[in-house]
């Protein structure tokens, strides 16, 4: 049978047979064989990957590697975003800068005379790099403090600030880190109990063993969440005497922190605003605000249209707006300079960094097509 893969066996045979089993010099350490049947497969630095030269694909360079170990062949593109995509790249890329400007899929299939279910596509396998990117560098964080906060999403209306106020309106849940003003997590959900306890649980999954101080305002939903995600069960001891002995119940740990900022309005203004701390003792006064995470809520509604827009049925938007926010949030995080975030490089000049750079997630910033390509590889131990 001739396929794709003898036919790399045969190109590698004669490739030995040419320049000798070692060849040149590996100079690709940080590419990966993108073959699942490898011994090495998606492992860096193994020395198995050299350049197999380049060609041109929709008017750009495109490089092409060969694994030594396998004989897979494969380029640039293979298993990234722009892999099999008909279209050339910066079409691509600017269509998603525009959904991540707010613009819809119909305006910005005007505007490109592109096919709106060609801009779908590409939105859809975006947010699926995102997830895969915030999988692999989004975890172990040590962070000092977390914000979380809801944004009412489809329409602007005044809500009244109760402590147990549900809502089947589509809010999204923001968890941010205030100092590096990274955005650690956001869901698309009700204002109910179920999904703070969600948002809680996730953005645990990408802490490290320290628990941060915890910020929100006054909904008592997370006061839940917060006990169901670090609070210990705690059993009474027995007494000696008679009778049904004390049910047990979960107690928050001891490191557990956490405050509330509780705001009360008077029609609509503010008036009064009081600092109430929950869990923990040792917070100081001056952490429990929520000024920064109400700051980006500003920037997320100025920033991006479809948050602040009436637009058709929940459902049918909830599903674009989840994947247009990921990739809103993944590029604001690996992608965008943060004005709170200056910075002098070497040369003295001025530079905005990025959350993640902050966060000492990556090290330098990241382009659009930077996060398209990353190629989420397992690094190899020792
Ligand atoms: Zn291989």
């Amino acid at each position: 049978m001739v396929n794709l893969y003898s036919i790399g066996i045969i190109y590698y045979k004669l490739y030995v047979y040419l320049m000798g089993k070692r060849g040149p010099t590996p100079q690709f350490t940080n590419v990966s064989c993108p073959n699942k049947d490898c011994e090495l497969y998606g492992l860096s630095d193994q020395g198995n990957v050299i350049g197999n030269g380049t060609y041109i694909s929709r008017g750009e360079k495109t490089r092409r590697y060969l694994c030594r170990h396998c004989g897979k062949a494969f380029c640039d593109h293979t298993d990234t975003f722009y892999h099999d995509l008909r279209k050339d790249e910066k079409t691509i890329d600017l269509a998603l800068k525009m959904s991540m400007k707010g613009m819809s899929i119909e305006a910005i299939s005007d505007v490109l005379e592109v096919q709106p279910a060609s801009i779908k596509r590409w939105l859809v396998r975006a947010s699926e790099q995102c997830d895969k990117v915030n999988d692999v560098m989004m975890k172990n964080l040590d962070v000092p403090k977390i914000e979380m906060d809801e944004l009412w999403v489809i329409i602007q209306k005044r809500v009244p600030r109760m402590k147990d106020y549900e809502d089947d309106g589509p809010w999204m849940w923001v968890a941010f880190v205030p100092g590096c003003r990274l955005i650690l997590y956001f869901l698309i959900g009700p204002r109910k109990q179920y999904v703070a306890d969600k948002l809680v649980e996730l953005v645990n999954k990408r802490l490290s063993d320290k628990i941060p101080v915890f910020v929100t305002d006054g909904l008592n939903f997370y006061r839940e969440a917060l006990l169901k995600q670090f609070g210990v069960l705690s059993e009474f001891p027995r007494t000696g005497k008679k009778g049904r002995p004390k049910k047990t119940k979960i107690v928050p740990s001891d490191d557990l922190r956490y405050a509330q900022v509780v705001k009360t309005r008077k029609n609509g203004v503010l008036e009064k605003v009081e600092k109430k701390i929950i869990f923990g003792e040792d917070i100081d006064q001056s952490e429990i605000s929520t000024t920064l995470l109400e700051r980006q809520n500003l920037t997320f509604r100025q920033d991006n249209n479809r948050v602040s827009r009436k637009t058709i049925g929940f459902s049918k938007m909830k599903e674009w707006l989840e994947y247009q926010m990921k990739l809103y949030c993944t590029h604001f995080n690996f992608c965008r300079g943060h004005g709170g975030l200056r910075y002098k490089d070497e040369r003295g000049v001025e530079c905005k960094n990025t959350p993640a750079r902050e966060a000492g997630i990556i090290e330098s910033k990241w382009t659009l097509r930077e996060l398209l390509k990353f190629r989420c590889v397992k690094t190899s131990i020792g």
